[in-house]
């Protein structure tokens, strides 16, 4: 088990030290942003569909490692989806945030897991795909 949560370390520290898909999104067609004041953590979310699909997805933003990572993670986790997936992703990662129950395979959203100990941070974790969810039910960005 502990070398299953070294793993989990060092795929939260990846995503700190080489953010996937960061920086603003000049072709998104959604865009939605959130933050979380008591921890000042920021993030805007850039979606372009591809019809029913995010096609690319960025973000942008500041705050705590917790919140980069998740972040990070999240663009990897839901480009190509469509809502009704991204929503199931988003179910599956916020029930390993807040039970701390991780799958028994390999799972980068376990990465997560120990989040459930502290509840003030939970919100970290969980900011940028609230605004990824946000987006994706927004009307087209000119429509
Ligand atoms: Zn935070």
């Amino acid at each position: 088990m502990s070398d299953l949560s070294d793993l989990y370390q060092s795929v939260i520290l990846d995503h700190n030290k080489r953010p996937r898909n960061r920086g603003k999104l000049p072709t998104a067609n959604r865009v939605a942003s959130g933050d979380n004041p008591t921890c000042g953590d920021q993030c805007t979310v850039y979606l372009k569909m591809d019809g029913d699909r995010i096609g690319e997805i960025a973000f942008d933003g500041s705050g705590c490692a917790i919140s980069q990572a998740s972040a990070s993670l999240m663009t990897t986790q839901l480009k190509g989806k469509n809502a009704v997936e991204a929503e199931a992703i988003y179910k599956e990662f916020s029930d390993i945030v807040k039970t701390g129950n991780a799958p028994e395979e390999f799972n980068e959203l376990a990465a997560f897991a120990g989040v459930h100990a502290y509840p003030a941070r939970i919100k970290c974790a969980t900011l940028a795909w609230h605004a990824a969810l946000e987006a994706l039910k927004k009307p087209e960005a000119g429509a």
